[in-house]
């Protein structure tokens, strides 16, 4: 994929970037290396300081690099300031509470002391993708940061230029030259790069395969790697549910960022009493949703990212219908304007042991399905091979003790959409990947945890 900014409204080919050659990655790296030496001896305070700086400045520019996640992947931009304001939120979560995550831990044995020291590890790699372009890395960073060590990103190819712009944003903030650094790079360059002695970790969000590819280098190397992949996040409503909220909910759940989201809400499990009144609810309130320029704040649904994004999910909608599911609402690309623009579509039908099923539809596509009972629920919600986070919605206490315990993932929101919160940690199981980001684990990830004994 060509390292460029495509407008997803328009089709528009509006700026093109050179990937770095060998050589000038060869640099940067060298001044990676440089710049933990002197780095990792800075105080928790001097670290503090900057990112609060780098919060300011998210805030006081917030309309403009919104405007420019809005040009380069198509999120309205409503939800694009609200993006950035969540990174000014995640750098102050970190630099108000790094210095406590990471204090000694005394731990009594048969030494006169022993305790825990967490230290930082070094040079790490992030590579991320385009639908959070802004948050997926300063989830990364803040903690990382804070911990001592340095960054590199290699930032998804259709989003260059707010990897410049974060890049920008951590110079300005006063962090020392070469502790954060954007690489513009293809993904073939970054096995060679996750091989380099200087390289200690990696973290990636993206797709399985992306995952698989870097955690398969970075085994060979003996590296350690942190994968946020894909999800089909289960939405499980039950007949005790308050379901006129659940239908609020699903319907931002599954419509977060275009659908574009990991933790998207994408298969709804509806017991069968109150199946019917939720597809109704669900069909009215996507009728309601406003897709259109994703400049205007009032719009709620903008364009996919890319064009090959698109056709991917046009081509899962019509893999679905060819194996016996019908659709409820749209169904189809909108053909009447240029941009990747897709309708919210409601499928239902879908036989459950067909493949299809089984996938992550990135896109604004639900995919519903009916059970008899909460058991039936909780069979289909694992039968998945990822397992991110799910929703399920009940009153019943009882039943909410079982959907805890039997549902298989990273996280279980009871009676409210999955998101993530800095103050809880964030990860997968299965194929969704795994480490976790956010929260005093998140910090853990990247650091020696040190044993230190003394008689
Ligand atoms: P992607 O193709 O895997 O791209 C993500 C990043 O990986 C990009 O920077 C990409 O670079 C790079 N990449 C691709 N192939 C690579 C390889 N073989 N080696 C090294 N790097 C490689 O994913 P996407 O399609 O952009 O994003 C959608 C996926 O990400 C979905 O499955 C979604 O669920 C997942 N996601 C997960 C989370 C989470 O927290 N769990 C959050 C957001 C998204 P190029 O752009 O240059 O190809």
């Amino acid at each position: 994929m060509a390292i460029a900014t495509i407008n997803p409204s328009t089709g528009e080919l509006l700026k093109t970037f050179e990937p770095l050659k060998d050589r000038e990655i060869a640099t940067k790296l060298e001044l990676a290396g440089q710049s933990f030496e002197h780095y990792r001896r800075t105080s928790f305070g001097e670290r503090s300081h900057w990112l609060q700086a780098a919060a300011v400045i998210l805030e006081q520019d917030k309309l403009d690099l919104a405007k420019l996640i809005t040009l380069e992947m198509g999120k309205p931009l409503k939800a694009a300031i609200a993006e950035v304001e969540k990174c000014a939120s995640v750098c102050r979560y970190y630099a108000e509470n790094a210095a406590d995550f990471l204090a000694d831990v005394p731990v009594k044995t048969d030494a006169a002391q022993s305790f825990v020291r967490y230290e930082p590890l070094g040079v790490i790699l992030a590579v991320m993708p385009w639908n959070f372009p802004f948050w997926q890395v300063f989830r990364f960073a803040a903690p990382a940061l804070m911990a001592g060590n340095v960054g590199l990103l290699k930032h998804a190819s259709n989003v260059p230029q707010c990897a410049l712009a974060i890049e920008d944003i951590f110079f300005r903030a006063g962090f020392p030259q070469g502790v954060f650094q954007t690489l513009l790079i293809s993904a073939a360059q970054v096995a060679d790069l996750m091989a380099d002695d200087r390289v200690k970790a990696a973290t990636l969000t993206g797709s399985e395969a992306a995952g698989a590819s870097i955690a398969a280098t970075a085994g060979k190397q003996i590296k350690k790697t942190v994968l946020e992949l894909g999800g089909s996040d289960p939405f499980i409503v039950l007949a005790s549910a308050d379901i006129e909220a659940a239908v609020v909910n699903a319907t931002a759940a599954r419509m977060l960022n275009t659908g574009q989201s990991c933790i998207a809400a994408k298969r709804f499990i509806l017991a069968e009493p109150i199946a019917d009144q939720f597809e109704n609810l669900l069909v009215e309130r996507f009728t309601a949703l406003k897709l259109g320029d994703p400049t205007e704040l009032d719009t709620d649904l903008g364009p996919l990212a890319t064009l090959a994004i698109l056709q991917e999910l046009d081509q899962q909608v019509q893999t679905a219908i060819n194996s016996g599911a019908k659709v409820l609402i749209g169904g189809y690309p909108l053909s009447d304007r240029p941009g990747n623009f897709y309708p919210p579509t409601i499928i239902i039908d879908i036989p459950t042991n067909s493949p299809i099923a089984r996938e992550e539809f990135f896109g604004p596509v639900a995919l519903l399905f009916r059970v008899p009972n909460i058991d039936a629920a909780i069979k289909l919600a694992n039968d998945t091979p990822f397992g991110l986070a799910a929703s399920a919605w009940t009153t019943d206490d009882q039943e909410c003790n079982h959907l805890i315990s039997q549902i298989e993932a990273g996280g279980v929101f009871i009676n409210g959409m999955v998101k993530s919160d800095p103050r809880l940690p964030f990860g997968g199981i299965k194929r969704s990947g795994y480490g976790r980001e956010l929260s005093i684990q998140g910090i853990h990830e990247f650091v020696n945890v040190k044993t230190v004994w003394i008689k």
